[in-house]
């Protein structure tokens, strides 16, 4: 197996991480393009964290599963249905151990847990060990031994087993490391249950159930919450029964007196919650949305980014190493992007977009034109990103394309296994893409949306859509990538883009409705209306994709983001500074919850 990453090493094998401040813990993390340790936008993040924080200097260590048969690889067939295969990898033969096993009661029985190191390596050297906890290992019930193979699938118990070997175990196995993190960063409810395990610690060898108030508090103090999503099915909940099944009786009893039952439930977000000092959304209108979720929680926000140097394509970072070499370790020298010609910008971009037709005519052997406007729509096919608003009306479409002389648009994106509304979306849009069969339109939907097609595809279209139903788009990245590399986006008020739209300057807002017609017929005016004739003007054009980068490319990245989690969340310089990035409530966001 060859890595594509460059922030990837084989150094010590002994590390020492005792004094590592701050325990990330994610379900996934992109770490690398040949590990299928991610499934989305949650795993990209996570990576795109710990690469900025390895390049800023963080003392931080990661806590993920090793995931040995991945989320999944997508195959798709002429008529859109999709399949599914196993990514089999093998972590001996890749990665470093951690040389440390841990053993953990779970299910009245225990389970031996070893761990495979990876380490982010950032551009002065400085190292983010991460370390992959692995069920696989001689001893365990068999049965066990798969409980690291598959990110999210199986059962809710299979899940809950996945998510007390993250959050307990991931404790349990830094502490055995020499590790005692001041703070415990959740990205996700996924992780919440390490509040149980700095609890079980911190109680040693005193039961669990002896815990008090004081103790919980310690150990509130000492964790960070960051929740992604307000879709209810991305906040995990747990049958009571299955709760004592897999935790035993006294954890889980400790649950239930810290008042972490919700409606019946072991809800993960509200444990995590209850033991959070500071609770963030992932832009400032999900803040704000979550804020009403839950009321009896303070709740912030920090808004999403990504990492500059994984998603800005070749071109652009040989131009920039050239003219702006600062933009490695601060992302705000960006701004200085306006010191060089648009037309370079513009010339830069060009690459990739032919760069991405050469990867789409080796993938299906259909050529796309570069002079022609592209448009790139691709993520996870959940019912509420509505992948297929764009295709609403296929006249609509045909008449825009006819007039503005061509359009293009590219479309990916995997639906979970089990999600059968996702895969008939995907179904749909090959039928429908099938129809629109036009010598000015073309529709093509690639297989197997991972990193490096949405690389290629957020730096090589022309615009990014996005059209999500309002509020359910807490923050999105793609079009961060997008923006990074010049490339506008056309998209619905939701998640980021309140904050990153500037009209016709790096970009357009669909305006928002109730109504799906309406909804498509908005996204087809501005289309024809406001992108075309820009599109038709180069040297405007190419001042847009400057100001995509320098305005929303300096901000919109996870340096920034994480120093921000830095000052705001992890080491606040008092409580006041904690406070004050509460969520100014825009009228945007009125009009949203209303
Ligand atoms: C960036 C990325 C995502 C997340 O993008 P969204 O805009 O949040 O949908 C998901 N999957 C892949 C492969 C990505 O690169």
């Amino acid at each position: 197996m060859s890595f594509a990453s460059s922030s990837h090493a084989y150094p010590n094998p002994s590390f020492d991480i005792s004094d590592r401040k701050v325990a990330y813990f994610s379900m996934e993390i992109a770490l690398s393009k040949s590990l299928p340790t991610y499934s989305g936008g949650l795993g990209m993040l996570a990576g795109d964290t710990l690469r900025s924080a390895a390049d800023t200097g963080v003392s931080m260590v990661a806590i993920s599963l090793v995931h040995r048969r991945g989320y999944f690889e997508q195959h798709l067939d002429a008529a859109g249905q999709q399949t599914e295969s196993d990514v089999v990898w093998s972590p001996e033969s890749t990665l470093p151990s951690a040389n440390q096993t841990i053993t953990l009661r779970m299910q009245n029985r225990d389970i031996t847990l070893c761990a495979w190191r990876f380490d982010v390596v950032g551009v002065t050297g400085h190292v983010i060990p991460v370390f992959l906890l692995d069920a696989d290992v001689d001893g365990n019930d068999p049965w066990d031994q798969h409980l690291t193979d598959h990110l999210y699938g199986g059962d809710t118990y299979y899940r809950l087993c996945q998510e007390t070997i993250l959050g307990l175990g991931g404790i349990h196995l830094l502490h055995a490391l020499g590790c005692q993190p001041e703070v415990c960063h959740m990205n996700e409810g996924h992780a919440a249950l390490l509040t149980i395990g700095l609890l079980e610690a911190r109680l040693a060898p005193s039961p669990i159930y002896a815990a008090t108030d004081a103790d919980a508090d310690a150990i509130k103090q000492r964790c960070v919450f960051t929740t992604h999503t307000p879709v209810p099915a991305g906040h995990d909940k747990f049958g009571i029964d299955q709760m004592i099944q897999i935790l035993g009786h006294e954890r889980s009893s400790a649950i239930e007196r810290f008042n972490c039952i919700h409606n019946g439930l072991l809800n993960m977000t509200y444990l995590a919650l209850r033991f959070s000092r500071y609770v963030n959304g992932v832009a400032m209108l999900h803040g704000k949305v979550s804020q009403q979720m839950f009321p009896e929680y303070q709740v912030h926000a920090i808004t999403n980014g990504v990492h500059a140097a994984t998603w800005l394509a070749q071109p652009f970072q040989q131009l920039f190493d050239k003219e702006i070499p600062s933009w490695r370790h601060d992302n705000q020298y960006f701004r200085s992007v306006y010191g060089i010609e648009a037309s370079i910008i513009d010339a830069t971009h060009a690459v990739s977009k032919q760069r991405l037709f050469d990867t789409v005519r080796q993938r299906t052997g259909l050529q796309f034109d570069p002079d022609i406007l592209t448009l790139g729509f691709a993520r996870r096919v959940a019912t509420y990103k509505r992948a297929n608003l764009v295709l609403y009306s296929p006249e609509r479409l045909i008449a825009i394309a006819e007039r503005l002389g061509g359009l293009q648009i590219l479309m990916a994106g995997k639906s979970h296994p089990a999600d059968n509304a996702g895969k008939s979306i995907i179904r749909g849009i090959f039928t429908a893409a099938a129809k629109l069969e036009h010598s000015k339109l073309r529709v093509l939907y690639l297989e197997n949306y991972d990193w490096e097609l949405g690389e290629q595809l957020t730096n090589g279209v022309d615009v990014w859509l996005n059209t999500p139903l309002r509020p359910y788009e807490a923050s999105g990245t793609s079009g961060m990538k997008a923006a990074l590399n010049g490339v506008p986006s056309l998209s619905i008020m939701d998640g980021w883009w309140v904050e990153g739209c500037a009209e016709n300057i790096t970009g357009w807002c669909i305006e928002n409705t109730e109504d799906e017609v309406a909804q498509a017929e908005y996204l087809y005016d501005k289309l024809e209306n406001a992108v075309a004739p820009l599109y038709r003007d180069k040297v405007l054009w190419a001042e847009m994709r400057r100001h995509c980068i320098a305005m929303n490319g300096t901000f919109f990245n996870t340096h920034r983001m994480l120093g921000q989690y830095v000052s705001n969340a992890y080491f606040p310089a008092s409580a006041s500074v904690a406070a004050s990035d509460q969520i100014v409530t825009s009228e945007v966001a009125q009009a949203v919850l209303v």
